[in-house]
C-alpha cells in the first residue's frame, strides 16, 4: 500500500471519529434542550393549574365570606335570602355542587325547629343520622345537646329530600372538623366523600354564623349554624384551558394536617396511556395553598416519554453537522490535493531547474544568457572562464560591457551575431573563426551559436549564447600531430637500422666466407703438423695434443662460421621434411657458449620420437635461435642460481609442439597484447622484430606461435606445427 493510500485511509478514519463526535455533542445539546423546554412547558401548565386551583380555593371563600357578610347584614336567618343568593352564585361556579344550611338545633329550639321543618316537609319530618355506627342508611336520631340538622339545600333537587333532616355533626365524617369550625368560628373543610352514586368526589367547605339567643345573626355568643358549600372536587382541578395544556399532567391535592402531615385528598389521574414508547424521566412540582380553610398542597406530575421528544430536530441538526462535515472535508481535501499538486509541481520544476543548472554546468561549452536588454542573465563557469570574469561582475551587466563577437578581420562582419539574433528572431550560427573579445581585450577563438529565448506568448525575452572555446582543440591537435610526426621519425630511423643490419648481414656473409678459407688452412696445416711430428722420436707430446686440440678448435670456429653463412646467406627457402629435435640440437650448438657464458642452465626435455614436420631448418633455427636469445635478455638481471632455460619438444596429436621457458620476470598483460607486433620492444636497443618474424616464419608452415606466462616462473613460447602425414604413415606401417 503506498504511502498516499495510508494517509487517505486514516484520514477516512479520522474524517468518521470527528463526525461521531460532532453527531454526540449535537445530540446531547440537543437532549438538554428538549429536556428544558418540556420542563420548560410542564413549568409553565404547572403554574397554570395552580393558578386555577388557587383561584377556585378562592372563589369558595369569596362565597362564604359574601354569605356571611349577607346574613350578617339581616336582623334574623334569612332562610329565602340564603337560597336566592345561592342560586345566584352556583351558576357562576360550577365547582359549587351545593349550598346547605346546617341548622344548630340544640334541647332549648328543637321543638320550635321541628315544627318549623314540619311545617314545610310534613309531620314525617325527622332529625336523622346517617352511617352512625356505620350503617350507611337514615335512621332517626336521638335528641342532643347540639345537632347541626340541614335545614336548607340550594337546588332544592328531589333527590336531596331525605338529607333535610340530617344530624351533620354526628356524622363521623363532618364531626371532627364542624367542632373545629364551631371552636374557631372559622372556615374549615371536611374530608372528601363521595357524593351519591357516580356523582363523583366532594367536600365541604363549611363557615359558622353565630347569632344571639334571640336569633339574631352576627352575634359572637352562640352559633345560629353552619353554611356549607359542597365542592366538587374534580370540577376544583378542571382547568380552563385543557387543549393549551399538555397531555398526561397528573394532579394530586393533598391536605395539610394541623401537625403538618400532608394526607392525600383527592388526585386526577393521567388519561390512560397507551403509548409504549418508554418512560424518560417523571417531571414533578409541588404548589402550597395559602387559604387557611382550604390548606391544600396541589402536585403536579408528569412522564416524560421518548415521543414526547421532537426527535425530528435531532434528525435534522445531524444531517446539517453531516452535511457540514461533508463539505468541510471536501474542501479540505480538495486543497490539500492542491498542495499536493503544488509539491509535486515545485518538485518537478526544482529538479528540471537543477538539471538544467547542472547541465549547463557541466558541459564544456560557455552558455550565457542575455536578457531582451541585452543584460546577462546567467554564464556558466566555463562562459565565465571565457570571458575571464567573477560571477558577480559579469551578471546583470550588459553583454558588450563584457564580451563582444567580432570576426577575425574587423571588415569580414557587419553585424554580429547576438544583434542578428535579436532582430530576425531565429538562430544564427557563429561563422568559423569568430573571436571573443574580453572586457581586458582577451581574445579567444571561438565556435557555437546564438538561440532566441521566447516567451509562452511567443515574444521574445532574450537570447542563449553557446560558445565554445577553439584554443584547447587547437593545442590538442596540434599535439596529436607532432606525436605522431614524432612516431613517423621513429619508424624510420628504426627503419634504417633494420637496413643497416640488413647490409651487415650481407657483410658478415662476406666476413664467414673468407674467414672460413684461413680457418680450413689452420686445420689443414695443424693436421699437417700432427703426421710430421709422427715420425719425430723426441717430439713432447703435448704440442701433438695442442695440435689436436687447435684442430678441433678450427673445425668447430669453421662449423659456427658455416651455419651463420647458412643463416645469413640469401637463399631460396625450401620446405623439406625435418624434424624439430634435430633443429633443437642444431640451435643449441650454436647457442651454447652465449648460454654457458651468461651462467643459464638448460634443461632439454626432448620427445623420444621425432617430431617431423614440413619446414625450412636454418628458417625454423632462425624461430628457435631467437626464443632463446630473448630468453637470455629475460634472464639477464635475474640471480645467478635461477637463470634456467627449458626447451620442451613434445607431439600433441597431429601437431608438433616446441616450447621455450625460461625463469625470469614474464610479460606484463599489456604486453601479452602486442608481443608479435612488429617493431614491439622494450629493450633500450631492441628491435622488436624477432617475434614479428618468428610469427609470419611459423605460419607460413600452417603452424601457430604464442607466448604465455607460467604462474611463479617466467615466459613460456610455444610453437605449434603440423606434423608432417608422410611421415606418419611410415611410422604407422613401421608399428
Ligand atoms: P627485441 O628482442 O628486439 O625486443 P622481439 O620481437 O624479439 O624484439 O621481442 C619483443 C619484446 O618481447 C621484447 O622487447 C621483450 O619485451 C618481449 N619478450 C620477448 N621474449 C621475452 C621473454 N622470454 N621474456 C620476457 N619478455 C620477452
Amino acid at each position: 500500500m503506498g504511502v498516499l493510500e495510508k494517509v487517505r485511509k486514516l484520514g477516512g478514519r479520522f474524517f468518521v471519529l470527528i463526525w461521531l463526535l460532532c453527531a454526540a455533542v449535537v445530540g446531547a445539546q440537543w437532549a438538554l434542550a428538549e429536556f428544558r423546554r418540556i420542563q420548560d412547558v410542564f413549568e409553565l401548565a404547572a403554574h397554570q393549574v395552580y393558578g386555577s386551583v388557587a383561584r377556585r380555593v378562592d372563589q369558595n371563600e369569596s362565597v362564604l365570606s359574601a354569605i356571611d357578610a349577607l346574613l350578617v347584614s339581616r336582623e334574623q336567618f334569612d332562610v329565602a335570602a340564603l337560597s336566592a343568593f345561592s342560586r345566584e352564585m352556583l351558576p357562576r361556579y360550577p365547582q359549587l355542587y351545593a349550598i346547605e344550611f346546617y341548622r344548630s338545633v340544640t334541647p332549648e329550639n328543637r321543638a320550635e325547629f321541628l315544627a318549623e321543618m314540619s311545617a314545610r316537609f310534613g309531620q314525617s319530618f325527622y332529625i336523622r343520622d346517617y352511617d352512625i355506627a356505620g350503617r350507611r342508611d337514615w335512621r332517626p336520631a336521638p335528641p342532643r345537646a347540639q345537632s347541626l340538622v340541614v335545614s336548607m339545600i340550594e337546588p332544592d333537587i328531589p333527590a336531596a329530600s331525605p338529607v333535610y333532616g340530617y344530624d351533620v355533626l354526628a356524622d363521623p365524617l363532618f364531626a371532627r372538623d364542624l367542632r373545629r369550625a364551631l371552636e374557631t368560628g372559622q372556615k374549615v373543610s371536611s374530608r372528601p366523600f363521595a357524593l351519591y352514586e357516580g356523582g363523583g368526589l366532594a367536600y365541604v367547605l363549611m363557615q359558622p354564623l353565630r347569632s344571639d339567643r334571640a336569633g339574631r345573626v352576627g352575634s359572637r355568643h352562640d352559633v345560629s349554624g353552619v353554611v356549607g358549600l359542597v365542592v366538587l372536587c374534580d370540577r376544583m382541578l378542571q382547568l380552563p384551558s385543557e387543549q393549551l395544556l399538555p397531555a398526561g399532567l397528573e394532579l394530586t391535592v393533598r391536605l395539610r394536617e394541623d401537625n403538618g402531615r400532608l394526607t392525600p385528598f383527592f388526585r386526577r389521574a393521567a388519561p390512560v396511556d397507551d403509548r409504549w414508547w418508554p418512560v424518560l424521566t417523571r417531571l414533578e412540582m409541588r404548589s402550597v395553598m395559602s387559604s387557611e380553610a382550604q390548606p391544600f398542597v396541589l402536585d403536579v406530575a408528569r412522564d416524560v416519554r421518548l415521543d414526547d421528544l421532537q426527535l425530528w430536530q435531532l434528525l435534522l441538526r445531524e444531517v446539517f453537522v453531516l452535511l457540514l462535515l461533508c463539505s468541510g472535508w471536501l474542501i479540505y481535501s480538495q486543497r490539500q490535493a492542491l498542495r499536493n499538486e503544488r509539491v509535486r509541481a515545485d518538485e518537478a520544476l526544482f529538479v528540471q531547474s537543477e538539471r538544467a543548472s547542472v547541465t549547463l554546468n557541466a558541459i564544456h561549452d560557455g552558455v550565457v544568457i542575455l536578457r531582451q536588454d541585452r543584460t546577462i542573465e546567467m554564464a556558466n563557469p566555463i562562459a565565465l572562464r571565457l570571458v575571464d570574469m567573477p560571477a558577480d561582475e559579469v551578471l546583470g551587466q550588459p553583454c558588450h560591457e563584457v564580451f563582444r563577437l567580432l570576426g577575425e578581420l574587423a571588415a569580414e562582419l557587419a553585424e554580429d551575431p547576438i544583434s542578428e539574433c535579436f532582430r530576425t528572431h531565429a538562430p544564427v550560427e557563429l561563422p568559423e573563426r569568430m573571436q571573443l573579445t574580453t572586457a581586458r581585450g582577451k581574445v579567444n577563438f571561438v565556435e557555437g551559436g546564438v538561440a532566441p529565448l521566447f516567451s509562452r506568448e511567443g515574444d521574445l525575452i532574450g537570447v542563449v549564447c553557446a560558445l565554445r572555446d577553439m584554443g584547447p582543440l587547437r593545442q590538442r591537435t596540434a599535439a596529436a600531430l607532432e606525436a605522431s610526426e614524432a612516431r613517423v621519425k621513429e619508424h624510420l630511423e628504426k627503419l634504417s637500422h633494420v637496413a643497416r643490419l640488413h647490409t651487415m648481414g650481407e657483410m658478415a656473409s662476406g666476413i664467414a666466407h673468407e674467414l672460413n678459407q684461413p680457418l680450413t688452412a689452420i686445420s689443414n696445416y695443424c693436421q699437417a703438423s700432427i703426421q710430421m711430428l709422427e715420425g719425430v722420436e723426441d717430439a713432447p707430446p703435448q704440442v701433438n695434443s695442442a695440435l689436436k686440440l687447435a684442430v678441433a678448435q678450427a673445425s668447430r670456429a669453421g662449423e659456427i662460421i658455416k651455419r651463420l653463412r647458412a643463416l645469413v646467406s640469401k637463399r631460396a627457402i625450401e620446405a623439406r621434411l625435418i624434424d624439430i629435435n634435430q633443429v633443437v640440437g642444431n640451435c643449441m650448438f650454436l647457442a651454447e657458449y652465449d648460454l654457458r657464458e651468461r651462467g643459464i642452465e638448460v634443461v632439454q626435455l626432448l620427445s623420444g620420437y621425432s617430431i617431423p614436420v614440413m619446414a625450412d631448418s636454418i628458417q625454423l633455427e632462425q624461430v628457435v635461435l631467437n626464443l632463446l636469445s630473448n630468453a637470455m635478455d629475460a634472464l639477464k638481471d635475474e640471480p645467478m642460481m635461477k637463470r634456467h632455460v627449458i626447451v620442451h619438444t613434445r607431439r600433441e596429436g597431429k601437431k608438433g609442439i616446441l616450447e621455450v621457458r625460461d625463469t625470469g620476470r614474464g610479460i606484463s598483460p599489456d604486453a601479452l597484447e602486442v608481443l608479435f607486433h612488429p617493431f614491439y620492444s622494450t629493450k633500450p636497443h631492441g628491435m622488436g622484430l624477432g617475434l614479428s618474424i618468428c610469427q609470419t616464419i611459423v605460419e607460413q608452415y600452417g603452424g601457430l606461435i604464442s607466448a604465455e606466462n607460467i604462474p611463479a616462473s617466467g615466459a613460456c613460447f610455444r610453437i605449434e606445427l603440423p606434423l608432417s602425414l608422410l611421415e606418419e604413415r611410415e611410422r604407422h606401417a613401421a608399428l
